[in-house]
């Protein structure tokens, strides 16, 4: 866009609120009625405008309310104009000098420019392609303008600032996300008129009492205030209650998704089979895993309720070992059990692990992903009806109605955090309170676990298996790319496998960013034209993505050219080289999972991080890698460094999506806690006449983004 955000003439400045009249006379109290009224209901906004609007999701006058700010100018601290330095940007406080006077440069374009001036000196101002500019700004008149500092070939000015009267008193100013056509200026415009409808007496879905209890501003005044404050109090406050209303209605949402497991399991289990289990493995395991399946075993045969359990442990540390014996001794007391993946590629890999493991223990397992046939999944999943298959292992196509089980005696996620939450509930609800068992290699903030979980119960399992190496890892950019493929050779000709990693491309990115297709190509022809490499990656069929990944393991190619679909839990034993190419594009979760497929056997891996980004953060993020193997640590970094693919960014975590509040912010976590506890206390049930408002937001948020629906 870069002309500032002045381009409407209608909406230039931020008056007085409630200076639009209402335009039509609310029904009811409640927001409801204004979700329902288009924002062509607004003066200035045509059906064209309003198609831009549609781009930003708000589609009603209620969407508008609710579309939060995404940063504020703070314009409290005014700064002279003799402090200010190039590349900063200020408020100033200053008096136009003489009418403002545009010129018409090459194609048209209109530059205005103007002349300010404090008790301390004298300023440019420049404004781009905005032929209003000059009938808005009156000569000897007093403004604040907010906006950056550059120097131009004679001086320092000040380009495309945002401004408002001083007499306007405004001090906090809300910028939007803007879209092609719309700038902030016209949201905040149109949200001002929105505030003007909102019944006075708004109904608030928290109770009259909760917010007393809990110091909450009402919710009519935290709209106001959220889109306008006077001053940073009232921007708190007004945050304060409604990122706590957010937080709150996440909270019941997740207790009502609980309510499936709660009460007594039907699934008796009577004897511990693990140890008999442990006969099959071709390893003996850690005491790590030792504690976590025994740890399992006590939840089911002495607890009267299922056991909900979550195993987390660093990639390799042997999970996959842990589900299978407990599903086997679930199997073994006559139960069936299921265990959910969440790509195709991990799920026949665990199908391969398990049938190997199992193969004379008659035992009946079934693979059943989306891939498969039609005809292969009404087989699949009449067997599974009629108890014919003991364990089932699949991916959500395992969570969709048609799948019924005769007696589903336990559930299994691995990588519990790529699921909804809702995904794993309507998996638990396809037995009769059946046991829970998920399984994550990413460490969960306790007070976001608490809402996820609730009383969930966690084994750690902090030891990974003797004989493993810890991976060696490297920065590198791409000048030292070639020394990085001799290695490669060398490793291969070693006997040794490798992978090299580059990120998911999207349509219309910039061409420096290496693709997967056109990188195995490339290397391919040139560089290793007499080594075969695999290449997979997102765009091509499940059962193309099999064969690869088969002939990987199988190493009857040597390097796997990937996208991220191998990121998580790839198990290839042999491998022992990871290349991630633009490592800046991975949080540092994402690049330790990666790095996790290598380093899995008894050979000593490297893992090599290429990037020519040279950003603070990134080297910052790729020194951490370097450093430590320890996923914890890691973890721990990322929360608090927060990147691309970090565990609050891209739903690393299955919960539904939020508008204002922040999954890191575990203070506010912690006290909508303490209110959902205090309303469940005091109103019982969701379903009362005091909470329908708030049941409708629940409903609401669980159903946004498909991934987390209800139904
Ligand atoms: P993750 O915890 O990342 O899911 P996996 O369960 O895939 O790890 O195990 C990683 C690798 O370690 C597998 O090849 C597995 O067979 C092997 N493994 C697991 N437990 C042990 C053990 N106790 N001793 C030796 N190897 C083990
Ligand atoms: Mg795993």
């Amino acid at each position: 866009m870069g002309v500032g955000i002045l381009n409407d003439p209608a909406v230039m400045y931020s008056g007085a609120l409630g200076s639009c009249p209402p335009v039509c006379i609310l029904k009811d109290n409640t927001m409801a009625s204004l979700y329902k009224m288009p924002i062509t209901a607004l003066s200035g906004i045509g059906t064209k405008k309003a198609r831009m609007f549609e781009k930003l999701g708000i589609k009603s006058v209620g969407d508008l309310l609710t579309f939060y700010p995404r940063a504020y100018e703070d314009w409290s601290n005014v700064e002279k104009i003799n402090n200010l330095q190039y590349g900063g940007i200020y408020c100033i406080k200053a008096i136009l000098a003489a009418p403002i006077t545009d010129s018409v440069i090459k194609g048209g374009r209109i530059i205005s420019r103007g002349s300010v001036y404090d008790d301390t000196g004298a300023l440019q101002i420049v404004f781009f392609n905005n032929r209003y500019i000059s009938g808005m700004l009156k000569s000897g008149a007093e403004y604040f303008f907010y906006g950056k500092i550059v120097s131009d070939r004679y001086s320092a000015q000040m380009v495309a600032p945002t401004f408002s009267p001083v007499s306007d008193g405004m001090k906090i100013h809300a910028i939007y996300k803007q879209t092609a056509g719309l700038v902030s200026k016209t949201i905040s415009n149109a949200v001002k008129q929105a505030i003007s409808l909102m019944p006075k007496n708004v109904n608030d879905p928290l109770p009259e009492q909760v917010c007393k209890t809990f110091s909450l501003c009402g919710l009519r005044e935290a709209i106001i205030g959220i889109h306008f404050p006077k001053n940073k109090e009232q921007l708190e406050t007004a945050r304060k209650r409604l990122v706590t209303e957010e937080l709150v209605v996440l909270n019941l949402g997740m207790r009502n998704l609980r309510e499936h497991s709660r009460g007594t399991s039907g699934i008796k289990i009577k004897q511990d089979y693990s140890e008999e289990f442990e006969k099959y493995l071709p390893f003996t395991l850690t005491n790590a895993q030792k504690h976590a399946i025994s740890d399992c075993c006590k939840d089911m045969m002495t607890k009267s309720s299922p056991m909900n359990r979550l195993v987390q442990g660093d990639v390799g540390s042997g999970k996959t070992a842990v589900a299978a014996s407990i599903c086997y001794t679930v199997i073994k007391n006559g139960f069936q059990a299921a265990f959910m993946a969440p790509t195709e590629i991990l799920a026949r890999q665990h199908y391969e692990t398990f049938s190997q493991l199992l193969e004379n223990t008659g035992i009946k397992i079934a693979l059943l992903t989306g891939a498969l046939k039609e005809s292969e999944k009404k087989q699949i999943r009449s067997d599974l009806s009629e108890g014919k298959t003991d364990l089932v292992i699949g991916t959500h196509a395992l969570i969709t109605g048609k799948t019924e089980f005769k007696n589903l005696g336990i559930a299994v996620t691995d990588e519990q955090h790529r699921f909804g939450v809702a995904q794993r509930a309507k998996l638990l609800g396809k037995g009769e309170n059946p046991h829970l068992l998920v399984m994550s290699a990413t460490p969960i903030p306790r007070t976001l676990g608490l809402i996820i979980f609730g009383d969930l119960d966690i084994s750690v399992i902090d030891e990974l298996p003797p004989s493993r190496k810890p991976v060696k890892t490297v920065a590198f950019d791409s000048t030292q790319r070639s020394r990085v493929y001799g290695f490669i050779r060398q490793e291969i000709a070693a006997g040794r496998q490798a992978y090299i990693v580059c990120p998911l491309v999207e349509e219309g990115e910039l061409d420096n960013v290496a693709s997967a297709e056109e990188y195995a190509a490339e290397l391919m022809l040139k560089e290793f034209s007499d080594i075969p490499v695999g290449i997979v990656h997102g765009k091509m069929k499940s059962d193309e993505k099999e064969a690869v990944m088969e002939k990987f393991a199988a190493n009857e190619y040597s390097l796997l050219v990937a996208t991220t679909v191998i990121e998580v839990g790839v198990d290839v034993p042999n491998a022992s080289v990871m290349v991630i190419e633009n490592a800046e594009r991975f949080g540092l979760s994402q690049l330790h999972q990666l790095r996790g497929r290598v380093g899995r056997g008894s050979f000593q891996s490297y893992c090599v991080l290429i990037s020519d980004n040279n950003s603070l953060t990134v080297r910052k993020r790729l020194e951490i890698m370097c450093s430590t193997n320890n996923g914890f640590v890691i973890a721990d970094q990322d929360l608090k460094m927060r990147g691309p693919g970090d565990f609050f960014g891209e739903r690393q975590h299955g919960l539904p999506q939020l508008s204002i509040a922040d999954f890191a912010d575990s203070k506010s976590l912690e006290l909508s806690q303490e209110i959902s506890d205090y309303i469940m206390l005091t109103y019982k049930d969701l379903r009362c006449d005091e909470l329908h408002l708030l049941k409708a937001e629940i409903d609401v948020l669980f159903n946004r983004g498909g991934q987390n629906s209800l139904n």
